[in-house]
């Protein structure tokens, strides 16, 4: 369970995120959605400490990230420990950032033998089996340049999945893609979710998200403005802002 409370965030004078609640159950489904500068990837970036809150807390199964709980005291963590806490949240960006000298069998073995010490072997072999997940089993070998985007990205995710995180979070993952290789990388998400993996994806591809979302997030000006099952939220908004921001992406 994510749990985000009362979270803001500043930089400097700007306050990009002012006051986000959010609940992520196990096994749901979350999209977020929302104006360019609304505050999702910050939003995204809050939940694993790439960047702190300002005010408020995030917590994983009852770890507040970024801090260590003693009584009602809270002592922020060195970063040593916030990159172990991070291994529970697996990030997949919009522009893949593979490591470009490593085949696509070392992209996803590194994490899991560096941050847990997971023998070779077994990375290895654990690697295999995401690569198959992700339909690339021919494609142990190749370095990211080899790769098209589709491709990338579908490493990145089970790169991302090699950690065994308990939420994975999206940052708009098909919006660097050229438009016949969008439907790839859904097809693994969408296979992800119904498999119950915890997922958060920042996306503006609206049937995809009727598709899969338990709960829609519609937000602006770094607040929730509506939340709720995607047939409310796609088909029947309430507020005036989120039924103008779906004309624009439709
Ligand atoms: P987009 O749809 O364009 O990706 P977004 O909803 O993801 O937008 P954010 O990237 O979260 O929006 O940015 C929200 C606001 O915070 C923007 O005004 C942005 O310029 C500002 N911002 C984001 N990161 C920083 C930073 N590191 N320093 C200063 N301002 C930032
Ligand atoms: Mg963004």
């Amino acid at each position: 369970l994510v749990e985000i409370r009362g979270v803001h965030k500043s930089f400097g004078e700007l306050e990009v995120l002012r006051g986000i609640d959010l609940r992520i159950t196990p096994g749901s489904v979350t999209v977020i959605l929302g104006p360019s500068g609304s505050g999702k990837s910050t939003l995204l970036r809050t939940i694993n400490h790439l960047e702190p809150v300002t005010r408020g807390l995030i917590s994983v199964d009852g770890d507040v990230i970024g801090y260590r709980r003693d009584g009602d005291l809270l002592h922020e963590l060195h970063e040593r420990e916030v990159l172990r806490q991070r291994t529970a949240i697996g990030m997949v960006f919009q522009g893949f950032n593979l490591f470009a000298h490593m085949t696509a069998l070392g992209n996803i073995t590194e994490a899991p033998r560096r941050a847990l010490g997971v023998p070779r072997r077994e990375a290895e072999a654990r690697a295999r089996e995401l690569l198959d997940l992700v339909g690339l089993s021919d494609k142990e070998q190749v370095y990211p340049r080899q790769l098209s985007g589709g491709q990338q990205q579908r490493v990145a995710i089970a790169r991302a999945l090699a950690l065994e995180p308990k939420v994975l979070l999206f940052d708009e993952p098909t919006s660097a893609l050229d438009p016949e290789l969008v439907e790839e990388v859904l097809a693994v998400i969408r296979s992800l979710a119904r498999a119950g993996t915890t997922l958060v994806i920042v996306t503006h591809e609206i049937p995809f998200a009727r598709d899969v979302a338990d709960t829609v997030v519609f937000m602006d000006h770094g607040r929730i403005i509506e939340q709720g099952p995607p047939a409310e939220v796609l088909d029947a908004p309430r507020h005036e802002r989120t039924r103008s921001f779906l004309a624009t992406v439709r």
